[in-house]
């Protein structure tokens, strides 16, 4: 089956024909945040304009969302968006059924179904980039909880005493050990880091070490909750997944029970098709119930 997924970030759009599992054509652009929903649905129907011969679409966006009544309730990248009805507006537009999917719920069942975790009884997926988001598959479904707010790993409390979050609250995982934490810390771009630290300067690679310190602290948390099969790593900083890896493990060996310390923590397979590909798994297990 063909099908049309698009991805609604904060900074950038993307749209993608998707026959199987392979993306036969794609096209970005950036996101107009903020000049309110108009021009944002407008910039996504431009995308797949040429994008012929889909049976369904979906929407990978930022939660929070009421995924059963296909709104977008008030994402926080997105100024003037509240309540609102994206995927009765996006199926009007395009003549096709719209489902909404949590971006990082859609990575994870990518990362499930064809990426880094493939056939995981327990598969937890966390996405560290600008946040740090999560998703949850247990036997091969997602896992939601109350208004699918389940996998909201970024704000679990790492450290009372942590820098502010987002959120409001203070130390979140997500305000210790996303990438923009590290920007913090560093005082310079997550992608600047990574290349000093490949260029063997020492400030970059202690700066990583640590971080990988404390997202290893965050993902302790993961394993004991969930005793997963695989965690599986996404995002932009999981391009310095190798870097990183020993000072999760170190991080893993201090805060995780001897039982949880050898579950496999691996970089996600697909890189940033991850919610592309997941949500054509997703429409794909719809039409055939
Ligand atoms: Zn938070």
């Amino acid at each position: 089956m063909t099908v049309l997924v698009f991805d609604l970030g904060g900074t950038r759009m993307r749209a993608a024909l998707v026959e199987g599992v392979r993306i036969v054509m794609q096209t970005e652009a950036p996101t107009p945040a903020n000049d309110g929903i108009g021009p944002v649905i407008d910039g996504l129907c431009a995308l797949a304009r040429g994008m012929d011969g889909a049976g369904a679409a979906g929407l990978c966006a930022p939660g929070p969302l009421d995924v059963g009544r296909g709104l977008m309730l008030a994402p926080p990248t997105l100024r003037g968006w509240r309540d609102v009805p994206i995927s009765a507006i996006l199926s009007d537009r395009l003549g096709l059924p719209v489902r909404l999917e949590n971006d990082a719920n859609a990575a994870a069942m990518g990362e499930y179904a064809h990426g880094a975790g493939r056939g995981a009884g327990v598969l937890v997926f966390a996405t560290v980039s600008t946040g740090i988001g999560g998703g949850i598959v247990v036997n091969g479904k997602l896992l939601r909880g109350r208004d699918g707010l389940a996998g909201e790993v970024g704000h679990m409390k790492i450290d009372s005493a942590g820098p502010e979050c987002f959120c409001g609250r203070t130390g979140c995982f997500e305000a210790l050990a996303s990438g923009t934490a590290l920007a913090r810390r560093a005082g310079r771009d997550p992608r600047a880091v990574i290349a000093d630290a490949r260029a063997g300067d020492a400030a970059a690679l202690a700066h990583l070490d640590a971080h990988g310190q404390l997202l290893g602290r965050g993902f302790s948390n993961l394993l004991h909750l969930f005793a997963p099969d695989v965690l599986v790593v996404g995002g932009g900083l999981s391009n310095a997944f190798d870097l990183l890896e020993p000072s999760i493990r170190a991080g893993i060996a201090e805060n995780a029970m001897p039982a949880c310390r050898d579950t496999p923590v691996v970089r996600a397979g697909l890189g940033e098709a991850a919610g592309l590909i997941g949500m054509a798994h997703l429409l794909k297990e719809k039409v055939h119930g």
